[in-house]
């Protein structure tokens, strides 16, 4: 059985990042992940990434931009170690070979973004990710004597000792089906985020959960699981997404009366308000009748404002998108777009060293709830995010291995429950209820319907009731694929199972808070209500579902004030 002082579970920028860190401390490292690491949906982050680098900027400008989108719900503590520690973690990448864009003067341009006071988002064109991913994969190769990896493995449960400690996982090497178990001093979770609960979703397919599923099975808290980010621009046809950076550089949105509508909503800031301002208002000029398209469910976002020569050179992905995907050429005309699920602020709650309230386990990333993104996400703030917290994790981690005993090695009775959990799977008689991608596209759907840019109570009931519907289902969903050799439907089952987890947890908190803060707009209770519920809201695994509880926002610095754009 392999052991390792930290096994890393994920490989996308916090996964990569965490085995860095923990490699230069000198741990003995295992990166696990159930695609090849530079097919996280990490590579698929286009816009940038925020640091006060700039000569007049200051990191206080960018942490009190932060809590302002948090809609004051993320924890200020936290916040400063993030905008603190970002000019450092930029410059470091840029050291290990990431190539941002340069200006005319040679120094890293910045551009743009929604909800900052000023232009501090670190960009390379409209591939950051790709960019910052593939080097930290090659930095990890020379570290080939302290790190293993596990490229085209499923981890299928964590596994918890005796005391409770987190000591490893099992995992499924997909290309033969074989099942192992895993040992380590310390666990961290960078599974990404759980998009794929909605549908349509910016986010890659294989986004589903499990690390959020995983580590509240094993009895973890999760947090702010009702604030689930909708991004202002995702194509109308299929929900890809048109980076912010379009509006960085001066794209703009227009109703069906060739309105300019954010002079409405957000007369300062216009298109570059924080994401969930932007979203509600190009959702109100949709209900409101005033949408493009056919069935007037899109918005106009007119990326000709900016100058061709630099659309070709600082946003060259979206342009092949807007041609491949909606037969639009974005330099010459406007292209449709509406709100779209995106990303998860809500997840694993951890404190500032990504460690869980269960020892050992630990959590960076999208995964993760930290909280620094509170009710709503700034742009460019994620792979921050990401690489900030993933760095601490891999540091705690391994200084924590330093000092303890490899510890008892998890009983092979443990990976025989989970072969017997997906030979049961297979076993299923095959018509003997739905298929897995059925349920899927319809948990999605209701996410979609009822539980998206505005909400109320009768709508997320409903959600509810239909979740709690498709879990009985799911345990009779079948699959076509029975055998051992890169059997993804089996492993789509097992998705299927951690996304119904999340939904459910999603569901449950957004009930709960019966106010209106950041992501979350009840249309029952549409004001802020800070006396009631300027808090957390903490989901635990009951035995009967979610059980709720709270906890306390940090706030050092910046009192919760009406949040204007
Ligand atoms: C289209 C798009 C554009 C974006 N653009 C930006 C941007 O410009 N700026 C920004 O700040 N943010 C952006 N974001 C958000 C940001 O990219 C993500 O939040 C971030 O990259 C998540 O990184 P991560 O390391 O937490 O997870 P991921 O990159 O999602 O990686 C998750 C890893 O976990 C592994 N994994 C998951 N489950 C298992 C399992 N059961 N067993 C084994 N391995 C598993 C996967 O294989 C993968 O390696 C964007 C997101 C999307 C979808």
């Amino acid at each position: 059985m392999p052991e390792h002082d930290v096994l890393i579970i994920g490989a996308g920028l916090a996964g990569q990042r965490a085995a860095l860190a923990a490699v230069q401390a000198k741990a003995s490292v295992a990166i696990l992940s159930k695609v090849h690491p530079v097919r996280s949906h990490s590579v698929a982050a286009a816009g940038g990434i925020n640091a006060a680098i700039s000569i007049d900027d200051d990191w206080r400008s960018h942490a009190y931009d932060t809590v302002k989108g948090s809609d004051y719900l993320g924890d200020q503590d936290a916040i400063e170690v993030m905008c603190s520690e970002a000019p450092k973690e930029v410059m470091h990448l840029e050291h290990i070979g990431v190539t941002f864009h340069r200006n005319e003067r040679g120094e890293l341009d910045l551009r743009a973004f929604g909800g900052a006071s000023m232009k501090r988002t670190a960009y390379v064109a409209d591939i950051t990710g790709q960019a910052i991913l593939h080097v930290l994969y090659e930095q990890l190769l020379k570290h080939h004597a302290q790190l293993d990896r596990y490229e085209e493995w499923f981890v299928t449960s964590l596994l918890q000792d005796d005391g409770g400690c987190c000591c490893g996982a099992i995992a499924r090497d997909i290309r033969t089906g074989r099942m192992e178990a895993f040992a380590a001093k310390s666990v961290i979770l960078a599974c990404g985020g759980a998009g794929q609960v909605y549908r349509p979703t910016t986010n890659a397919l294989i986004v589903t959960g499990d690390g959020i599923a995983q580590a509240y099975r094993l009895g973890a808290p999760l947090m702010d699981m009702e604030m689930v980010q909708y991004h202002p621009t995702t194509l109308v046809e299929n929900g890809l997404l048109i980076t912010e950076g379009a509006r960085g550089e001066g794209a703009i949105l227009l109703n069906s009366e060739g309105e300019r509508f954010m002079e409405r909503y957000a007369p300062n800031k216009l298109e570059l308000a924080s994401r969930d301002v932007v979203s509600r208002a190009e959702q109100t000029e949709i209900l409101e009748g005033r949408g493009v398209g056919a069935d007037k469910a899109g918005i106009y976002l007119d990326i000709t404002k900016v100058p061709r020569k630099r659309t070709l050179e600082a946003l060259r992905e979206i342009v092949n998108i807007g041609r491949d995907f909606a037969g639009v050429d974005i330099t010459r005309e406007p292209i449709m777009i509406r709100p779209g699920q995106h990303y998860m602020m809500g997840g694993v709650k951890t404190d500032v060293n990504g460690a869980t309230p269960i020892d050992g386990l630990y959590a960076a990333g999208e995964v993760a709830c930290v909280s620094v993104h509170g009710g709503n996400r700034l742009g460019a703030n994620s792979l921050l995010d990401t690489l900030i917290f993933g760095r601490r994790a891999g540091e705690h981690a391994a200084a924590r291995g330093s000092s303890m005993p490899m510890p008892k090695t998890p009983s092979h009775a443990r990976v025989l429950e989970d072969v017997a959990r997906i030979d049961e799977v297979l076993a299923r008689e095959k018509g003997g209820g739905r298929r897995v991608s059925e349920i899927k596209q319809e948990l999605g759907d209701t996410m979609n319907r009822h539980v998206a840019v505005y909400r109320d109570e009768a709508g997320l009931t409903e959600a509810r009731s239909v979740v709690q519907r498709l879990r009985q289902e799911a345990r009779s969903a079948y699959v076509d694929d029975r055998g051992t050799v890169f059997n993804q439907d089996v492993l789509g089952a097992l998705e299927l199972d951690y996304m119904l987890d999340c939904a459910e947890a999603i569901v449950a908190a957004a009930i709960e808070r019966k106010e209106s803060r950041g992501a979350q707009f009840r249309t029952d209770h549409p004001q802020r209500d800070d006396e009631k519920w300027l808090k957390h809201i903490d989901i635990t695994r009951g035995q009967d579902g979610p059980q709720i509880s709270y906890s306390e926002v940090t706030i050092t610095q910046w009192q919760p004030e009406e949040r204007r754009y």
